[in-house]
C-alpha cells in the first residue's frame, strides 16, 4: 500500500510499504479515506520528536472504512465508517479506569515513533488500530467525513483545552496561535459560552480566519497583544487564555494577558524540557495553569454531538484537499504557513 514515510528532517515521501494485518485480536484494520497533516507531525518533521526514526509511517487525523476486525471486537464490523483519537488506549488500565485515557498504560500516538506506542500512522491507504471497540467511534449519518476527522484530533483538543479552563459562560477568552487548532479552540470557546475571543498570531492571514469566526484579531508582528486586549478589556486582562503554539515565547505570553485569578491552558507541543515558571505572579495573582496531552476519549462524543447538531464546523480551516501522493507537497505548504489544515485523500 502507499503511505508517506518520514525519511528525515523535512523530508517526507510517499512510499510502499507493507499492509499492516490484525496483531492482537482486538484490533481492526481501517481504510483510510481522508487522512489530515497536522502542527504536531511538523514537531517530527522538524526532527524535534525522541524515537521517530526515518522508515517509520506518519500520521495519526483520519476516517476510514472498517476493512477487518480481529475476533474480540464485538462494537465495531466491516463496513462500519469510523473516526478515531490520535491516541489510542485499552479501556481497561488503571489510568483508563480514572477516565485519564491520555496515560493508558497500554496506549500511545498513531504514528509519532517509538516513545509513543511505535504505532504506524494513518497516513496511508490502510491503519492498524489497536482495542478497536474502544479507539473507533461510529460516525453519525449525517456527519460528514471531512467533520468527523477533527473530532479525532484537533477540534477535540480545542474543546477539551477550553473545557479545562473551566470557562464560564460570558468570559473573555484568549487564544494564542491562529493555525487549525487556534481556529478549533476559537469556534470551541464560542460553542462553550466565551462573550468575547482574541486571536493572536504571527500570521496577519490566519487571524483575520479568526476574525470571520468572530474573534478580535490580533496579528502580533503588527500590534501588541497585551496593549490591545488591556485597551478592550479596561486594563484587567482576559479570564482565560488558551495556548495553542507550544514553547517559552507564547507560554510568557499567556502570563502577561491572563487577568488575576484567571486559567492558562496550554496545548501546544513543544520539545523543550523546562520553563522557567513565573511563581510569585501566579501566587499573587492566584493563578492556574494547566497543560496536557489532549484526552481525546473524553470528551470526542460531545464533540461528535455538536458536529451533528450543525453548531460547529471545523472544515472551514480546510485550505487544501491533496492526494495522499502529493503529501510531501502538502508538508511543504503546511510548514510554510501557505496552507491552512491540509486533507490527504487516500
Ligand atoms: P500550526 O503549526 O499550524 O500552528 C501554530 C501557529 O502558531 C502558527 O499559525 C504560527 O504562526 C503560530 N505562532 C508561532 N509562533 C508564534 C508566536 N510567538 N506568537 C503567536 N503565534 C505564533 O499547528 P496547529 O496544527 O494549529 O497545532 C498547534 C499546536 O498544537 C502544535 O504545537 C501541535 O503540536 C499542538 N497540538 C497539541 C495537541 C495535544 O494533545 N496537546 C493536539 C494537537 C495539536
Ligand atoms: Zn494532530
Ligand atoms: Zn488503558
Amino acid at each position: 500500500m502507499k503511505a508517506v514515510i518520514f525519511k528525515g528532517v523535512n523530508d517526507v515521501k510517499v512510499e510502499s510499504v507493507p499492509e499492516p494485518v490484525i496483531v492482537e485480536q482486538s484490533d481492526a484494520i481501517v481504510r483510510v479515506t481522508t487522512a489530515a497533516i497536522c502542527g504536531s507531525d511538523l514537531h517530527i518533521y522538524h526532527g524535534k520528536i525522541p524515537g521517530t526514526l526515518p522508515g517509520m509511517t506518519l500520521g495519526h487525523e483520519y476516517v476510514g472504512i472498517v476493512e477487518e476486525v480481529g475476533p474480540q471486537v464485538r462494537e465495531v464490523r466491516k463496513g462500519d465508517r469510523v473516526v478515531g483519537p490520535f491516541h489510542v488506549a485499552c479501556g481497561m488500565c488503571r489510568s483508563c479506569r480514572r477516565g485519564a485515557y491520555n496515560q493508558c498504560e497500554r496506549g500511545g500516538v498513531l504514528g509519532y515513533g517509538i516513545a509513543f506506542g511505535n504505532y504506524a500512522g494513518s497516513q496511508a491507504q490502510f491503519v492498524r488500530i489497536p482495542f478497536a471497540d474502544f479507539n473507533l467511534r461510529k460516525i453519525p449519518k449525517d456527519v460528514s467525513d471531512e467533520k468527523a476527522l477533527f473530532a479525532g484530533d484537533i477540534l477535540t483538543t480545542a474543546y477539551g483545552a477550553v473545557r479545562n479552563s473551566g470557562l464560564l459562560p460570558g468570559e473573555t477568552v484568549a487564544v494564542i496561535g491562529a493555525g487549525p487548532v487556534g481556529l478549533m479552540a476559537v469556534m470551541s470557546a464560542f460553542v462553550l459560552g466565551a462573550s468575547q475571543v482574541f486571536s493572536i498570531d504571527l500570521v496577519k492571514e490566519r487571524v483575520e480566519q479568526a476574525a470571520a469566526l468572530g474573534a478580535i484579531p490580533i496579528p502580533s508582528k503588527e500590534m501588541n497583544a497585551k496593549a490591545k486586549i488591556n485597551e478592550v478589556t479596561g486594563g484587567q486582562g482576559v479570564d482565560v487564555v488558551i495556548e495553542a503554539v507550544g514553547g517559552t515565547p507564547t507560554l510568557k505570553l499567556a502570563f502577561e494577558l491572563v487577568r488575576g485569578g484567571g486559567r492558562v491552558s496550554a496545548v501546544g507541543i513543544t520539545s523543550e524540557d523546562k520553563f522557567e515558571f513565573p511563581l510569585m505572579q501566579s501566587l499573587v495573582s492566584d493563578l492556574t495553569f494547566r497543560i496536557g496531552v489532549a484526552n481525546i476519549h473524553r470528551d470526542i462524543d460531545a464533540v461528535l454531538a455538536l458536529l451533528q447538531a450543525g453548531r460547529i464546523d471545523p472544515t472551514t480551516t480546510v485550505t487544501h484537499r491533496l492526494a495522499l501522493e502529493e503529501a510531501q507537497e502538502g508538508y511543504r505548504l503546511f510548514d510554510e504557513k501557505k496552507a491552512g489544515k491540509v486533507l490527504l485523500k487516500v
